[in-house]
């Protein structure tokens, strides 16, 4: 394999000790290690390098011996697909042996190692994500792949619909890398391979569709690419309640630029999926269960697609403060967003400045907010003579409610004296 270039300078991650010692423990006995994937791609691009893969000519469990004997943590992730997690110092290196894919099924591969790096590209999926580097700066191009980075063009290696047989998710990442990384396309036949091959899709895992989902979500605007998704035919059969577009629209012109610096993902999910009046909990909890989503996740989704407060615009700063109350500052934010997005999508005329200016005050007043609490608690109301029981429970929502509906202003004094005149009366 032939170097096409030497870096000018090395990466700042090329550079950290841990990186160097994971490298210097790898190569001892003369095997090579090369970096791939995502940490070349971004790092010729100026983008920031979230995690390390890197390829090996030798086999796995002497990746694991030759680490281990350095003192480097040597996990064992997907050993039988090659793959093992370097860890030294908190920094994380995937090292898979190079290898060929000999059986798929469109969702799993059998594969066999092998020492050739250009058959290690040729089963990757894009041109982009087939650059290798040495640890000296050293670039190697086997698949034409630094002309379609440098251009913004996400192109399979080899044929596309042959590609997308082996491992279905391809076309998932197809979109996915077109989002972060494309500047023109999408290619033209692996655009056609996708809409054709789409009926595959409902094959793959869950969780496999989930990662590579949030992953094109999260780019600073996902929406003209997840309407050329649904388009050709590849968004419905593993998205089918994704129909409210043009809020995912309109929240990523909200959070991918003006409103905050870090799109979120789930908040987005929620945008495509919900729809004003006939969304309900249905939609939120089938997709939290198709896509695998954890507890959080799924709370979280669900009380933005089934809001427990209406949120207005034009509330005064005690109305603020008791929705705030309700659902919480996170939430709150969540909610607010996404009726903003909603408006802006509603209205084709632009939204008056006076309801743009409401939203940013309320967005303002969740950000210093803290949660008051209720000064008066269980133990309180018994040390009052009240017998311990349900009535407690009934007279201590009661308090809460007459206490939010006073602005959080009742201390505890107030309050006691307040379940006094309860009593009396
Ligand atoms: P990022 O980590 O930024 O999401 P990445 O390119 O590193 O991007 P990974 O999913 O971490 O993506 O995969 C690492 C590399 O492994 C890819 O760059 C690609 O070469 C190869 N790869 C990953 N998944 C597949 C797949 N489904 N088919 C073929 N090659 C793949
Ligand atoms: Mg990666």
């Amino acid at each position: 394999m032939q170097p096409v270039r030497r870096l000018e300078s090395l990466f700042d991650w090329m550079q950290e000790p841990a990186v160097g010692a994971i490298v210097a423990a790898v190569t001892a006995e003369g095997a090579i290690l090369r970096f791939v994937g995502g940490c070349v791609r971004n790092g010729l691009l100026g983008r920031p390098v979230s995690d390390i893969d890197a390829a090996t000519d030798a086999p796995p469990e002497q990746v694991v011996t030759l680490l281990e004997r350095d003192g480097i943590r040597a996990i064992p992730t997907g050993i039988e697909h090659g793959t093992v997690t370097a860890l030294k110092d908190g920094r994380k290196i995937e090292i898979t042996t190079l290898r060929v894919d000999v059986e798929t099924d469109g969702r799993r591969a059998r594969v066999a190692f092998t020492d050739d790096w250009a058959e290690d590209a040729m089963r990757r999926d894009f041109t982009m994500n087939a650059l290798f580097l040495d640890a000296d700066g050293t670039l190697y191009d086997p698949v034409g792949g630094l002309p379609d980075l440098e251009s913004g063009l996400v192109r399979f290696v080899g044929d596309p619909e042959q590609r997308i047989r082996e491992d279905v998710l391809r076309i998932l990442r197809f979109f996915r890398f077109h989002v972060q990384y494309g500047r023109i396309g999408p290619e033209p036949e692996g655009l056609a391979a996708c809409a054709r091959l789409a009926g595959l899709l409902p094959s793959l895992a869950g969780e496999r569709v989930r990662e590579e989902m949030l992953k094109l979500l999260a780019a600073r605007d996902p929406a003209p690419t997840v309407y050329l998704m649904r388009e050709q035919g590849v968004l419905t059969p593993i998205l089918p309640e994704a129909r409210n577009l043009p809020c995912l629209s309109a929240l990523a012109t909200l959070t991918g630029s003006q409103e905050e610096a870090d799109p979120d993902p789930l908040r987005r999910l929620a945008a495509l999926i919900s729809a004003g009046e006939d969304a309900g909990e249905g939609s939120g909890e089938a997709v939290a269960w198709r896509l695998r989503l954890s507890n959080a996740e799924r709370a979280r989704l669900l009380a933005m697609v089934t809001p427990a407060i209406d949120i207005d615009p034009a509330a005064d700063a005690p109305a603020r403060r008791r929705a705030l109350y309700r659902v919480g500052a996170d939430i709150f934010r969540d909610l607010v967003l996404l009726d903003w997005a909603q408006r802006r999508a509603d209205q084709t005329n632009a939204v008056p400045d006076w309801v743009e200016g409401g939203y940013r005050v309320l967005l303002a007043t969740a950000e210093g907010w803290t949660r008051p609490v209720l000064p008066v608690g269980g133990v309180d109301l018994l040390e009052l003579g009240i017998p311990a029981g349900p009535k407690i429970g009934t007279l201590l929502k009661r308090l809460e409610d007459w206490w939010i509906n006073q602005d959080f202003a009742p201390d505890r004094e107030a309050c006691l004296a307040q379940i006094q005149g309860w009593r009396d009366a």
